[in-house]
């Protein structure tokens, strides 16, 4: 189901480099090239769809346990899961993807799971 235009499709077969972070055979999650914080990783769905709504249930399970776990590797205590449908909504890439956005502040460290890019 992969879309050969898509460029996370690519991501997801290696045609173009990532960070990988996390696979298994639903889910594909790596850091996000331009992060709005150390450890900005992106988790999606190997199953291409442009909206959550395009997305079988059974792959869309899998993801906010990987959010949460490498929300929990980051070290961050505050951090953001946030997923965008439409471009009025602020979708860029369209293939779905769940943005996990560590959120530091002045007396937690973060990176301690991964390098920075
Ligand atoms: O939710 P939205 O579609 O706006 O976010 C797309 C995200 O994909 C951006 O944060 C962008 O930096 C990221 N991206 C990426 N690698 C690419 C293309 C886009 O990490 N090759």
């Amino acid at each position: 189901m992969a879309s050969t235009a898509c460029i996370f499709c690519k991501i997801v077969k290696g045609e173009i480099p990532s960070f990988k972070l996390f696979e298994n055979d639903k889910v594909f999650a790596f850091l996000d090239i331009q992060p709005l914080s150390r450890g900005h990783a992106l988790v999606i769905p190997k199953f291409h769809g442009a909206k959550l709504t395009d997305i079988p249930d059974e792959d869309l399970r899998e993801i906010l346990p990987v959010a949460k776990k490498l929300a929990q590797v980051s070290g961050a205590e505050n951090f953001n899961i946030l997923q965008n449908n439409g471009r009025i909504a602020h979708q860029v890439v369209d293939h779905v993807h769940f943005h996990m956005i560590p959120k530091p502040n002045e007396t937690e460290g973060l990176g301690v799971g991964w390098p920075t890019q």
